[in-house]
């Protein structure tokens, strides 16, 4: 991008002004993650008011009245460029972003962000005793909040848009809607054929297995698959994350249970399929809002394909298998590839999204997402909710939550941020996943004799080409018409499980 420095200064002012509040984000982020892993608990206190004084800066840098000026007297330049240029979409996108935190007054965003924290203590407090009733007043708050975000936002369909727009930028949830109806659908009746047969045994999976062997392998499998350790580490964490503070440093956490094999193993490599987006970004665009994920959906597209379609296959483990056993000879020396195999993939109705399979964990997602557009639309009072939760999850799953606890009170993300758009993504990356992963295996069939060979280069090579090296470039909705010649469609996952699960099961 040189020649086009030289030619326009007001780029290079911008991508300096970027830049610098790219450096304090940056920091803000290495605060958290020391939080997250290593920091001891007497930090807390002093650890929140630095990351909300980097936070503060860094808004008020971004919002600045010549930053805006900036965008606007470069418009004509953007327009002369082409779309997908590295200039021009360093503008759009920067536009975009800058257009997105004028909109929300800096008083109102110091209104809800106090609100939140106080909604999550009350949370953190309600849940192990599942008193619904505690946090009522408080999510009653945070819808009237919600509403009030998105109305900064005029010219919106529905008003769960601009809440949407925050994680998955450009979905819209009429579209959302029809998509996710059609897919509750087709799993439905896969989820009942499968339940109603003998349930799979995973007791195996339950045995002790010591957590520095199980660390040591995770280590193991993920530099295997890709992961580069000269521009990452692993840590443990309570609640498995990625963040990244550069291209050249993308670090990942993990969990461990000794009594639960399937945790840390599949944990890791879900926040290695982040990372692995992240570690691909082209390094021409370090420090500018381009280099990052496109969005929620798309980067959980990453951690599931990498997770399941890859690390829960046959094949992969036809490979791993033996070596898993090596590390643990009491434990799994008896136990055949196969029902190790069935049991990583035992699928169940349970009434925990996190602890779902493959097959029934949109649902869990699906649910959560109406609610959300059904209180935005006034159409479900807050005092309405966990009866409508437990109602959702009877028509379904087919069970109902013993309790709130692990029924409306067990997610944290309404008590911790707004209601509306926090869910969408999980679903629409599963979706991708398995679309992204067809369209690969069409140009690429030698992807799966690799996997059973314990080799995912040629894989690993076409994500980065297609999809890691642009960053955020792309909206969604180009990047899957640019990978895939097509529109996003629920068909590629519904295929996947069906190919998957009918082998595993009668379907
Ligand atoms: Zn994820």
């Amino acid at each position: 991008m040189q020649t086009i420095e030289k030619t326009e200064p007001k780029l290079l002012d911008l991508k300096t002004r970027l830049a610098e509040i790219n450096d304090i984000e940056a920091a803000a982020s290495l605060l958290y993650w020391d939080q997250a892993t290593y920091m001891p608990p007497g930090g807390a206190a002093a650890r929140g008011r630095q990351l909300a004084t980097l936070q503060q800066i860094s808004h008020t840098k971004f919002t600045e009245a010549a930053m805006g000026q900036l965008l606007e007297d470069l418009r004509p330049y953007e327009t002369s460029l082409p779309y997908d240029s590295d200039a021009a979409s360093l503008i759009r996108i920067a536009r975009q972003k800058y257009e997105q935190a004028v909109r929300v007054p800096a008083s109102f965003m110091a209104k809800f962000s106090r609100h939140r924290t106080e909604t999550y203590g009350a949370w953190a407090r309600a849940r192990p005793e599942n008193n619904f009733a505690a946090v009522r007043p408080y999510l009653e708050e945070t819808l009237d909040l919600s509403r009030e975000l998105a109305n900064f936002f005029l010219d919106y369909q529905h008003i769960a848009d601009p809440l949407i727009d925050f994680a998955d930028y450009g979905m819209k949830a009429s579209f959302l809607r029809s998509l996710f109806a059609e897919l509750r659908e087709q799993l439905v009746p896969i989820v009942e054929a499968i339940t109603s047969q003998t349930p799979t045994n995973d007791s195996y999976l339950h045995q002790v297995y010591p957590a520095s062997e199980q660390l040591e392998f995770t280590l193991k499998i993920i530099e295997q698959l890709g992961y580069d350790f000269q521009r990452g580490r692993q840590d443990q964490t309570h609640h498995p994350f990625m963040i990244n503070f550069s291209t050249g440093d993308v670090r990942i956490t993990t969990r461990v249970y000794e009594n639960d094999l399937s945790q840390a193993l599949f944990s890791s490599i879900h926040e290695m399929g982040h990372a692995l987006y992240e570690q691909g970004i082209d390094p021409e665009l370090e420090g500018t809002p381009l280099a990052c994920g496109t969005s929620a959906g798309v980067h959980e597209s990453q951690s599931r394909l990498w997770e399941n379609i890859v690390g829960r296959s046959r094949g992969f483990w036809q490979f791993f298998y033996p070596q898993l056993q090596s590390f643990f000879p009491a434990q799994l020396g008896n136990v055949s590839l196969d029902t190790f195999y069935r049991a990583i993939n035992k699928v169940q109705r349970s009434p925990i999204r996190t602890d779902a399979d493959e097959v029934t964990y949109n649902l869990h997602v699906m649910i959560r997402f109406d609610l959300e557009l059904d209180m935005l639309e006034g159409k479900l009072e807050i005092r309405d909710l966990p009866e409508a939760w437990n109602e959702r999850y009877r028509s379904d799953l087919g069970i109902v939550p013993k309790n709130d606890t692990e029924g409306v009170l067990q997610d944290v993300h309404w008590y911790t941020s707004q209601i509306g758009g926090m869910f969408q993504g999980y679903t629409l990356g599963n979706l991708m996943s398995a679309q992204f992963f067809e369209a690969a295996l069409t140009e690429h069939s030698e992807i799966l004799t690799e996997i059973e060979q314990g080799q995912c280069i040629t894989l690993h090579k076409w994500l980065k080409e297609k999809i890691y090296h642009h960053g955020c470039k792309y909206t969604a909705t180009e990047l899957i018409r640019g990978v895939t010649g097509d529109v996003l469609r629920i068909d590629p996952f519904i295929r996947y499980i069906r190919q998957k699960y009918g082998q595993l099961y009668t379907l």
